[in-house]
């Protein structure tokens, strides 16, 4: 399958659409592929709110640039492409009015580090657009979107932003197979989600492992 070229989008379907879950995961699965030719990480996640307007996006930056033989894409000329802007909507359907994102967080100013997964830009941003109000009704109605499994780490994340559902393609212990157990790159945990978020005082709705279309291919050789 050729990789999936991303086509930013502001508004979709709606939670509940026939084929919402599959659009936003494809949609994920593109922002994957969009790290992978900026020589990052392929993993990626959208949050999108309960009307299927986008409140964030986010590609994985935790990690150097990859640069393994088995990354074709990953010509230096590449790797300085400028990063895809993140696709914003600036109200929901109905008018009412979203906070911008802050420009602090545009993914391309900010320094690589090991927490910059695709699900913690994307729930930081979108956490970020109501002052970090966990409570907030966008938030608690909002789904994220992402390519893989979140970590126990994004798993936390996503909890305290208050998103309240998650989808997401291939499983952990399916990436962790993809990528080989003892790839030091991404020396994946295998502590599933639904372990991580059924701790919490407050229910977090967790479908997966979804896999749509494509959605190992951005992994394809990558890891080896
Ligand atoms: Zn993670």
């Amino acid at each position: 399958m050729p990789p999936k070229t991303l086509s930013p989008v502001t508004v979709g379907p709606a939670r509940g659409d026939d084929g919402a879950d599959e659009f936003w995961l494809d949609y994920a699965v593109k922002l994957a592929w969009s790290a992978r030719r900026g020589g990052r990480h392929p993993f990626g996640a959208v949050v999108v709110a309960e009307d299927g307007t986008v409140l964030s996006t986010g590609e994985n930056y935790s990690a150097p640039l990859h640069l393994s033989s088995g990354a074709p894409t990953l010509a230096k000329s590449q790797s300085q492409t400028p990063a895809v802007p993140h696709p914003l909507s600036s109200s929901l359907r109905d008018g009412t009015p979203l906070p911008p994102a802050p420009p602090l967080l545009d993914p391309a100013a900010l320094p690589r580090d090991a927490t910059r997964h695709a699900e913690t830009e994307a729930v930081r941003l979108a956490s970020a657009r109501f002052g970090g109000d966990p409570t907030h009704p966008v938030l608690r109605s909002a789904t994220m979107y992402v390519s893989a499994e979140p970590c126990a780490m994004c798993s936390g994340a996503t909890y305290w932003s208050g998103i309240g559902r998650v989808v997401y393609g291939i499983s952990e212990e399916r990436l962790r197979e993809i990528t080989g157990a003892e790839n030091v790159e991404n020396e994946t945990m295998t502590v599933g989600c639904r372990i991580v978020l059924q701790g919490g005082a407050k229910k977090v709705e967790v479908v997966g492992p979804k896999v749509v279309e494509g959605c190992e291919d951005v992994h394809d050789g990558f890891w080896t």
